[in-house]
């Protein structure tokens, strides 16, 4: 009866990395940008990944996303392991089983909000259920702007569209990689307003790289990295712990 109880309780892992190092360079230029990182991602939750400039942020969200190699340890998204994947199961992975979200939206500006929105569909062959894409669509408030093209639309409107395209896929994991860097305050809060939705009404797990403290708050979990470690986390942070936290590592980063 206890082992069901733990079994059925038992968090599921959308993404987690074991012992990962990652060396760039050689000699006296190397640099060592993940000095052993064990972290992971619960599904269903929204993480955020922050740390100071330089600290190994992107270089973590890449290693995960199988966009970059590691030079020691693994990487799992689900169960499958990233790290020993060939060039064809990687394309597959990020296909089917990753969302993307970036700084610069990354839509294509011949087409409109709902090409976008299925276009990585498209690509791997698959169609929507139009269930699933009218709650992606409502969840992001689009409704109104589906066949505008990304020049028609706000940033933050721009933003939601990537956001939509991202979900539609129904993904292990939406990895975001600073998504309102480009925005001003108000859409920022929108596109996050959205994302903390997302975890909460469709189950969608995401982790996203940020240095906004406002940013991560939003989240459910913070994770700090510094020197390429991870070196302490929050739960349901709020802006101002997240700010505190920030200052100490900016202050032994300069201290080191
Ligand atoms: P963050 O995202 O926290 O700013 P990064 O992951 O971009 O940090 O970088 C971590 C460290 O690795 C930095 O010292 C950076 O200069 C170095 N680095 C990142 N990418 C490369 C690369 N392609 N070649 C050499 N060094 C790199």
């Amino acid at each position: 009866m206890t082992a069901t109880i733990s079994a059925s309780t038992k968090q599921q892992v959308a993404a987690r990395a074991v012992g990962v190092k990652k060396l760039y360079g050689e000699g006296e230029a190397q640099v060592a940008a993940l000095r052993g990182v064990d972290v992971e991602f619960v599904a269903g939750e929204f993480t955020a990944i922050m740390g100071p400039s330089g600290s190994g942020k992107s270089t973590l969200m890449h290693t995960l996303a199988g966009l970059d190699t590691l030079t020691e340890g693994e990487v799992f998204i689900g169960d499958a392991k990233v790290s020993s994947m060939t060039d064809k199961q990687l394309t597959k992975l990020r296909r089917q089983q990753i969302g993307f979200i970036f700084q610069q939206f990354n839509l294509l500006p011949t087409l409109t909000a709902e090409e976008n929105i299925l276009l990585p569909l498209a690509i791997a062959g698959r169609k929507p259920s139009k269930d699933w894409l009218d709650r992606v669509v409502d969840t992001v408030g689009l409704a109104e702007r589906l066949h505008h093209r990304p020049g028609e639309l706000s940033g933050g409107q721009q933003q939601r569209v990537a956001c939509a395209r991202a979900l539609v896929s129904q993904p292990e994991v939406i990895f975001a990689d600073e998504p309102t860097g480009n925005l001003d305050s108000t859409s920022s809060a929108e596109v996050l307003d959205f994302l903390r939705d997302s975890v909460r009404t469709l189950g969608q797990t995401i982790v996203m790289v940020t240095h906004d403290p406002r940013a991560a708050s939003y989240s459910d979990r913070v994770v700090f990295l510094a020197d390429g470690q991870i070196v302490d986390e929050l739960r349901e942070p709020d802006a101002d712990s997240v700010l505190d936290k920030m200052r100490l590592l900016d202050n032994l980063a300069r201290v080191a």
